[in-house]
């Protein structure tokens, strides 16, 4: 693009609308209607040292209801009148900032909004020509860090062991369970519903899976891992976790994911009451935050990317579209309506 032609574009998109949905209340309980507010402001023209960006999809994420608390995390919360945070992609519309120009697809942590000015902070440049553009908010982005770093890191599955898996047919979950496949284990996920399941097995190869929602846990995890459970993968927390730590092996390895059961609790996070099974089994349990693996994101990325070339590794992406739907959106995750990586498109 010439400078003229990137003047006339910025131009244009001036005079278009930045939609934004910022942190108005902080939630008790699952975030509802007051805990948003919808803005529209112009959108802003840039300085030297920085690009406009037009995001075109929006990463949904469970963490998205801890960053709405006013509690000491391993990152801060969002602040109320903020736009709320979120992982983006996007293309840069207009740039004064070295390294990007107008036209190039980025990848950053730009927000709900439908525009946003960066100094290039976290911000990288994607091949949009190489996958689709979800793909870099999922398994190319956050989804795929966390399930490579956290089971080869952290599970450390061999070949020929049992790897178990919760919200297993959510974005991390899909993956983990295909890695650990990859890497010659059994594997079983645990997920909500028959349709969930289904796929899991039938589509993406697992071993076997659990419905949590229609059986029982305990007695199916039983069935479904005759030889003990050697990694757990854990996304989900609570009840789950406390039935799995009843079937570890000895040395087994819990990694703790996350805990979306207990996000939106009113009352005290429900800890493992069967923790006592990691010193009759000398298991270690071990939380993981993707951001510590920062570095290594190009070596997961050439892996997932291999794989997803050679038919190996399946990406399930779950568009919505319209980023009015932000609300809503965001709950479909703790509703379970989510089939793969939740991802938002900002526009038609
Ligand atoms: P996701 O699995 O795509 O979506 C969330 C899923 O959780 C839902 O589809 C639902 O699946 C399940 N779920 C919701 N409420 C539940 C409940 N009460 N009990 C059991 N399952 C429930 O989300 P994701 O982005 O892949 O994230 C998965 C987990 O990884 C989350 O806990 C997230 O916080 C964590 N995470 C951690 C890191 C890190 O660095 N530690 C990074 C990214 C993500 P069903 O239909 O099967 O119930």
């Amino acid at each position: 693009m010439t400078n003229a032609q990137q003047a006339a574009t910025q131009q244009t998109e001036q005079q278009a609308i930045n939609k934004q949905w910022r942190l108005k209340q902080r939630p008790i309980g699952e975030p509802n209607a007051d805990t948003w507010e919808y803005t529209e402001t112009v959108v802003p023209e840039i300085a030297d040292g920085q690009v406009l960006i037009k995001n075109e999809y929006i990463s949904i994420d469970p963490a998205m209801r801890g960053w709405l608390n006013d509690a000491k995390s391993y990152i801060k919360p969002v602040q109320i009148g903020d736009v709320m945070r979120a992982g983006t992609v996007g293309q840069v519309i207009a740039s004064k900032l070295d390294g990007f120009a107008a036209g190039d697809y980025v990848c950053g942590n730009e927000g709900v909004q439908s525009y946003a000015v960066s100094e290039g902070q976290g911000l990288y440049k994607i091949d949009a020509d190489l996958a689709p553009l979800p793909h870099y908010l999922g398994a190319l982005g956050m989804s795929g860090m966390t399930g490579y770093f956290g089971l080869l890191n952290t599970g450390m599955p061999k070949a020929g062991e049992t790897v178990v898996v919760s919200g297993a047919a959510g974005a991390v979950g899909s993956l983990v369970g295909q890695i650990a496949k990859i890497k010659g284990c059994r594997v079983v996920g645990i997920a909500g519903g028959g349709e969930k399941c289904q796929f899991l097995v039938d589509e993406l190869g697992f071993d076997a899976a659990v419905d949590y929602k229609n059986g029982n846990v305990k007695k199916d995890l039983r069935e479904a891992c005759p030889e003990g459970v050697d990694v757990f993968f854990d996304n989900v927390g609570g009840d789950i976790l406390d039935d799995v730590l009843t079937q570890i092996n000895r040395k087994a390895r819990i990694v703790i994911c996350g805990a979306i059961s207990q996000y939106n609790n009113t009352t005290p996070v429900k800890g493992p009451a069967n923790y006592l099974s990691l010193l009759v089994n000398r298991a270690r349990m071990e939380g993981i935050v993707v951001f510590d693996n920062v570095k290594e994101y190009p070596i997961a990325m050439q892996d997932i990317a291999g794989w997803i070339q050679s038919g190996e590794l399946k990406v399930k992406n779950h568009v919505v579209t319209g980023i009015e739907t932000f609300p809503e959106t965001l709950m479909m995750l703790f509703n379970g309506e989510n089939f793969g990586k939740l991802v938002l498109k900002v526009e038609a």
